[in-house]
């Protein structure tokens, strides 16, 4: 993962732009209308990531902290999902059925789960019936060797690719750069992030982090764009003069797979943008990269889940479009690869096998405070957010193993997981993981320690809450804000009440039988 956007120069533009796509900065004409000069205003930097160093568990607070550094990126991202989580919260209150959908998919997702075997054995006999020919990849490394395998017999020498959150936990990307294959990212925003050389921070939304000018930059280095004009209508206009060409010359497709039906052999895919098709359609060779998870028993089942992907997701009713892909195009191939890479290993699990419920609608991030207010590459992993605090350990214990602290545990992931996840509750179960198996920190544990001491003794508790009210009405400011307070370095503690619950209650109920 890129530690910052770092010195770029001219030779990171594409060999094929040249001079006629706008080297130096040279406008669109169609876009010039709306453009929009940025000169007057300074910019804010965009924050970076988790720094990775080595096998050391991910920092979580500490990428966190630089992201909050950055007010305007941290406004504006947080503004920005929180209004996803209000159009979802606009969606489900126009279903009246929406309880019971939620609750259906969680039963679906669990009778195929509980049936793994035999819904993928049906899934390969009725595609290898339709004509896709299917491969089957234990692991990253597996898979990353069977798409290889197939782009070396067609000789082809670019992949465009949409949006997988697969092939990001794959290292996909890196390791076709490295065999001399180029990838071309479809999906806009994953696009956007392959340019400046970032993993995507949302499952949605991948460059949801950035501001338009973060945007502006990476297309003025990569590019050539107009680095002062962030006009959204300019920029997109600028990435497809720029892609449209790669992209209808690439030699083999690929694209990920939000659903495969096992009555039919089908495989299902969900955009917004129609790049999925792009990807499957031009080139004769279309690959689909799917987690063996993915598996859904029949096509009246999907209807189910499209109801609530979209509204989920971005709280729309639908995705603008949902593809089938059946079977290889006249006289082109079509190749499923379906990956395991540890996801038998958690159905093993039996306190975090429901994640792989999991239908990747981002609606748990959106809704989560601390994901809000830290960005998604804080996390250091492909996965972020509530989902990727349970999933990310059972890949690497000890490298994900603070993920599970970041969280205040308030549910609300769990209340919006279209799939009925208990999210919060599998947080909680990572924490006692980790604190049994020490790889909590020891400061942590510690505190932990003393709170438990405490909370056994009621009769001290109430004392230290007693001295703490009082303390806090009559501290100096700077006794209270200061560097070993990290609570209230981005937030205000709330005032005391005049009167605890305790006492409240005793005064209040206290005499009654
Ligand atoms: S855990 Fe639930 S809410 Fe989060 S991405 Fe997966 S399906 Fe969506």
């Amino acid at each position: 993962m890129s530690e910052g956007n770092g010195a770029r120069d001219s030779k990171m533009l594409h060999p094929e732009l040249g001079d006629a796509n706008g080297q130096g900065g040279a406008k669109l004409q169609h876009a010039e209308g709306a453009s929009k000069n940025l000169q007057s205003r300074r910019r804010e930097a965009q924050p970076s990531g988790a720094v990775i160093r080595g096998d050391r568990p991910v920092d979580q607070s500490e990428a966190a902290n630089r992201f909050m550094a950055a007010p305007e990126h941290a406004k504006i991202h947080d503004e920005r999902l929180w209004d996803l989580r209000e159009k979802r919260d606009r969606q489900m209150h126009g279903i009246p059925e929406w309880e019971e959908l939620r609750t259906l998919a969680s039963e679906i997702k669990e009778h195929a789960l509980t049936r793994l075997d035999h819904y993928l054995e049906l899934f390969e006999r009725n595609a290898l019936a339709n004509g896709i020919q299917l491969h089957w990849a234990k692991d990253a490394a597996e898979h990353n060797q069977i798409v290889l395998g197939i782009v070396r017999r067609h000789d082809a020498k670019r992949l465009i690719k949409s949006k997988s959150m697969l092939t990001e936990e794959c290292g996909f990307r890196e390791f076709m750069q490295t065999e001399g294959v180029e990838i071309i990212e479809t999906d806009l925003g994953e696009r956007i992030q392959q340019l400046d050389d970032e993993a995507p921070s949302h499952v949605v939304v991948p460059a949801v982090h950035k501001l338009r000018g973060d945007v502006a930059q990476v297309f003025a280095k990569t590019l050539g764009s107009d680095e002062d004009n962030d006009d959204p209508a300019y920029l997109a206009e600028r990435q497809r003069e720029a892609t449209r060409p790669l992209i209808l010359s690439a030699g083999i497709g690929m694209t990920g797979a939000n659903f495969l039906v096992a009555e039919s052999g089908g495989v299902v895919v969900c955009t917004n943008e129609g790049n999925a098709d792009l990807s499957a359609n031009i080139p004769p060779v279309h690959i689909v990269s799917a987690g063996i998870e993915k598996v859904i028993p029949r096509l009246d089942d999907l209807a189910v889940f499209i109801r609530l992907l979209s509204r989920s997701a971005l709280g729309s009713p639908i995705t603008q479009y949902t593809s089938h892909f059946r079977g290889p195009r006249l006289g082109g191939e079509m190749h499923v690869v379906l990956v395991d890479n540890g996801r038998s290993t958690r159905l093993g699990m039996e306190k975090f096998w429901t994640s792989l419920k999991c239908i990747r609608c981002g609606a748990c991030m959106n809704t989560c405070p601390v994901f809000r207010r830290s960005g998604g590459l804080s996390y250091g992993a492909t996965y972020a957010g509530p989902i990727g605090m349970i999933i990310n350990p059972t890949f690497d214990p000890h490298k994900y193993s603070r993920l599970p602290f970041s969280s205040t545990l308030n549910g609300s992931c769990t209340n919006v997981c279209p799939v009925k996840i208990n999210i919060h509750e599998q947080i909680a179960a990572w924490r006692q993981v980790m604190s049994e198996t020490h790889e909590m920190p020891m400061m942590k544990k510690a505190m932990m320690a003393a709170a438990g001491r405490l909370l056994a003794q009621p009769a001290l508790y109430r004392v230290a809450i007693a001295a703490a009210d009082s303390a806090l009405k009559h501290l100096p400011r700077f006794a209270v804000y200061n560097r070993l307070n990290s609570w209230g370095r981005q937030r205000e503690l709330p005032a005391p009440p005049a009167e605890t619950f305790h006492a409240w209650y005793k005064r209040n109920r206290g005499a009654r039988k």
